[in-house]
């Protein structure tokens, strides 16, 4: 996994030296000498990450941060400062800004590689969701285009053998207006799933229980595996804390544990998983209004097409037929002119409820547009798909619609084509033809039947 990284440093031996050890891993790199050409470069190489020195004329890198994060189209992008100073004053103030991270100049290579490590598998996850999201804005599914993240509390589980170091990490966490549980409270970790922990924080410190397999077990475990974990570690202990972010623990904090860095690390941690599962869930709606009829809750024309594609190239194969039935609402039109649009949707509704009734769990419902319907049956036969069509059609003449909200009742029938898939040659557009034809039909010959093309 690699990605293309902006190294920001107003002085040219320490971007050569960065560069150098990022190319080694075959990192992409792009230099900037100042903050204005970091901008600059932002725009127009999208970074996948960006080492930001702090200490620069001009334009200093917490203002080239912070104008990062206050910008939609750049502040999903983590931030590493590069700082010369090792105060926690210097540090807080990055991540006060937004920043994911911060080194210490001379950069340590492992410190370097673990963290960029960390952030390029944060990167693919949500770069992978941003895509998606993105395609089904072009296709016109959501209108809302960016994800803005609130800060909130986490729900924190604080795992230290050390009972009192455990104790004064949670207050720390409490402090800051966060939930956190140590192992001696919850009684081990078996509770852990129902306590809705976001954040782990993993001691390296003990001598009782191996860290890093615990850090390995939870990123296997599929109902653990979306807990950040926050390593604590001895610096003296960086190779370690280390190969704990290769496993896919997020991020690490050094003993002595400062408050400030450690609620920054945390609130860091909570946006990105919050990030993370709001571009999930705006994936998910996307994806379901990109398919589905608002009105009626039936699968649109997109899917629709989509579906017959697949079923027929199934079919093609070797699979067993497949019949679609096409549904029309008999004279929809004066039932608006009589009663109404209002009463008009009701109709196309209830119509909606009684196809999916009738119809099996393998077959698919859709409804194009308009007062049509059409019915997909997989591996149904043409006899067998007339006898279904005909109990839908009884189903929908059978009994009088409910119309203003159940104040009035009329009667509603269809007609309906029914088609069957005809030879490894058959189109989609042949079989519709033939269901629209079939359909032409059975309105010519009185309304309120089904008719079919033999094949
Ligand atoms: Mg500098």
């Amino acid at each position: 996994m690699t990605a293309r990284v902006l190294v920001v440093d107003d002085i040219e031996a320490n971007r050569r030296l960065l560069q150098a050890k990022l190319e080694a891993q075959y990192y992409t790199v792009i230099l900037a000498e100042n903050g204005i050409a970091a901008l600059h470069a932002v725009e127009k190489h999208e970074p996948d990450i960006i080492l930001l020195d702090v200490m620069m004329p001009g334009m200093d890198g917490y203002e080239v941060c912070r104008r990062l994060k206050a910008d939609p189209a750049t502040a999903h992008i983590p931030v590493v400062m590069v700082t010369a100073l090792n105060d926690v004053e210097d540090r807080i103030r990055g991540l006060d800004v937004g920043a994911e991270d911060f080194l210490t100049k001379p950069v340590d290579d492992f410190a370097l590689m673990a963290r960029m490590g960390a952030l390029t598998r944060y990167n693919a996850v949500a770069s992978e969701l941003r895509q998606r999201q993105a395609s089904g804005l072009r296709a016109g599914v959501d209108n809302s285009d960016s994800v803005s993240v609130q800060d909130k509390p986490a729900r924190l589980f604080v795992v230290d053998d050390n009972q009192r170091m455990a104790t004064r990490i949670a207050d720390m966490l409490k402090a800051g207006g966060h939930s956190a549980f140590t192992l001696h409270e919850a009684g081990g970790m078996t509770g852990l799933n129902e306590l809705g922990v976001d954040i782990l924080v993993l001691s390296m410190l003990s001598d009782r229980y191996d860290a890093l397999k615990l850090c390995a077990h939870f990123k296997m475990n599929e109902a653990t595996r979306a807990i950040s974990i926050l390593l604590i570690s001895d610096p003296e202990d960086r190779q370690r804390a280390g190969r704990g972010l290769d496993l896919g623990a997020s991020d690490v904090i050094f003993t002595p544990v400062d408050k400030q860095e450690l609620l920054a690390r945390v609130r860091t941690q909570a946006r990105r998983s919050r990030y993370i599962e709001m571009l999930r869930e705006r994936v998910d709606r996307g994806l379901e209004l990109s398919v589905i009829d608002q009105l009626t809750g039936l699968y649109n024309r997109r899917y629709m097409n989509n579906q017959l594609e697949q079923l027929l190239q199934r079919s093609k194969m070797g699979g067993r037929p497949v019949s679609v039935m096409m549904a029309d609402i008999d004279h929809f039109k004066s039932v608006n002119d009589t009663y109404g649009h209002d009463a008009g949707d009701e109709v196309l509704q209830e119509v909606a409820k009684r196809l999916k009734t009738n119809s099996r769990v393998m077959d698919v419902v859709c409804r194009p547009g308009g007062e049509e319907f059409m019915v997909i049956m997989p591996e149904t036969p043409g006899g067998l798909a007339c006898a279904a069509a005909e109990r839908i059609r009884l189903a929908v003449a059978a009994s009088p619609f409910k119309i203003y909200g159940g104040a009035k009742e009329i009667t509603i029938t269809l007609s309906a084509g029914v088609s069957t898939v005809n030879g490894p040659s058959d189109t989609i557009a042949d079989l519709t033809k033939r269901a629209d034809t079939a359909l032409y039909q059975a309105k010519s010959a009185g309304r309120n039947r089904v008719e079919s093309i033999a094949a």
